[in-house]
């Protein structure tokens, strides 16, 4: 088998872009996958158009020499662009093996480890009272976790120390309607700054959030362990991180800043 074409579908989905991939070979079997690089699709694009140049009549089972061809083989290699262009064409050169071989992709990656996913439902709007509303009629459809909505979310002029205020004062009342046993968490989209979020964070009583998406930029290691040491709330990040380039952490940096209940909880 060999691949023959790379083609490339920006997506709009509603609330944001997304790009589809798919690898197409000989044999008529064909893979999709999705570079996750929402916002800078024709980047992605150009890239993989790069990346065709180089895989284009290559064995399609061979998922780990074309990783390395794609990483390595030029001279300026990974970052948020190409990493996320050639993610795109690792998972559906999973899905091409899958098909082929006639398994579902996780018998690829070392057999079933699980017979459920835990997921979870996100608030939409202002943080208020029709929020706590929204949380608790997703509670009642069965959501046993959830993240609320921060404030000024989307505002053009993003004003930290109000917005902080309303969102710890809406998320400490929900709290306090929901109760204990719901997993509430909060995505801040990377907008504070260290010390906003640690203000963010300590506005709050102790117990109030399970989790903090996305606080602050992946720009440096040091900025997540500053803020590690000021809360204890878990942090649910990594949506930012690419291999190579000097926005990824280290692995220890990176260890001491996740946390296992919240690693799949990351889901934009
Ligand atoms: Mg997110």
């Amino acid at each position: 088998m060999k691949i023959t074409a790379i083609r490339a579908f920006p997506c709009w989905v509603g609330i944001r872009t997304q790009l589809l991939v798919k690898v197409e070979t000989d044999e008529g079997i064909f893979g999709w996958g999705e570079s996750g690089l929402t916002g800078r699709e024709k980047a992605v694009v150009g890239a993989l158009e790069h990346f065709a140049e180089l895989i284009v009549g290559m064995d399609p089972f061979n998922i780990g020499g074309i990783w390395q061809k794609l990483y390595r083989s030029q001279y300026f290699e990974g970052g948020r662009v190409l990493a996320a262009a050639q993610s795109a064409i690792d998972i559906a050169l999973y899905d091409i093996k899958g098909k082929a071989l006639g398994v579902p992709v996780y018998q690829l990656l070392g057999g079933k480890q699980r017979n459920h996913i835990p997921t979870f439902a996100t608030t939409s709007g202002e943080p208020n009272e029709a929020m706590i509303e929204q949380a608790q009629m997703l509670i009642d459809h069965g959501w046993t976790a959830m993240r609320l909505s921060p404030s000024g979310h989307d505002e053009t002029t993003y004003e930290p120390r109000e917005h902080i205020a309303t969102t710890a004062k809406w998320c400490t009342k929900a709290r306090e309607v929901l109760g204990d046993d719901v997993v509430l968490g909060v995505d801040y989209h990377h907008r504070l700054s260290v010390a906003e979020a640690a203000s963010f964070c300590q506005k709050m009583p102790r117990g109030t959030l399970d989790f903090l998406e996305e606080p602050i930029r992946d720009e440096t290691p040091e900025a997540y362990e500053s803020l590690r040491r000021m809360t204890d709330i878990p942090f649910a990040i990594g949506e930012e991180f690419a291999s190579s380039g000097s926005s990824c952490p280290s692995s220890s940096a990176i260890s001491t800043s996740i946390t296992a209940s919240t690693s799949a909880m990351s889901a934009g």
